[in-house]
């Protein structure tokens, strides 16, 4: 019982809109750590897809959300794969961009980007960056 309620708290608002946005249960996780041994982009990110679902499991969604982590996600799915619990990870990456751009926070700073730069992108890359990564 007296661990029900401790659930409940840490289970906070944030966490339960990012469990809403994905459709995934963050307490199923029991940290076996293949998602992130498996996930391309683990060289770039600054906190580990398992360490994630661990700061999640605890509540600590505005950490996460300081970090890099959900935006340098290819969202290729090869977390959601590997899963041994069935989550989908990369819907959870989604949820907490989700987070960010409601609050038009964008990743990509367009004005930034130098327009020489720009022009050596291919436009379909572009297209797809500023979908993803803007408001
Ligand atoms: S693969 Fe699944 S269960 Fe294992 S650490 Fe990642 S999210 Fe948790
Ligand atoms: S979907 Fe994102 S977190 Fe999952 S393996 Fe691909 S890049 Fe890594």
């Amino acid at each position: 019982m007296e661990f029900k309620i401790r659930a409940e708290e840490i289970r906070n608002e944030l966490v339960r809109k990012v469990e809403e946005l994905s459709g995934q249960n963050v307490f199923a996780c029991y940290q076996c750590g293949k998602c992130s041994s498996g996930c391309p982009s683990v060289p770039y990110m600054e906190l580990l897809p398992n360490q994630v679902l661990r700061l999640l499991q605890f509540g600590k969604v505005e950490r996460i959300l300081q970090s890099n982590t959900h935006w340098i996600c290819a969202s290729c799915f090869v977390c959601t794969t590997r899963c041994p619990k069935d989550i989908d990870i990369a819907a959870i990456m989604e949820a907490l961009r989700q987070l960010d751009l409601r609050k038009n926070r964008d990743y990509l700073k367009i004005p930034e980007i130098d327009g020489e730069e720009m022009a050596k992108f291919p436009p379909i890359a572009l297209v797809s960056a500023f979908r993803k990564l803007t408001a």
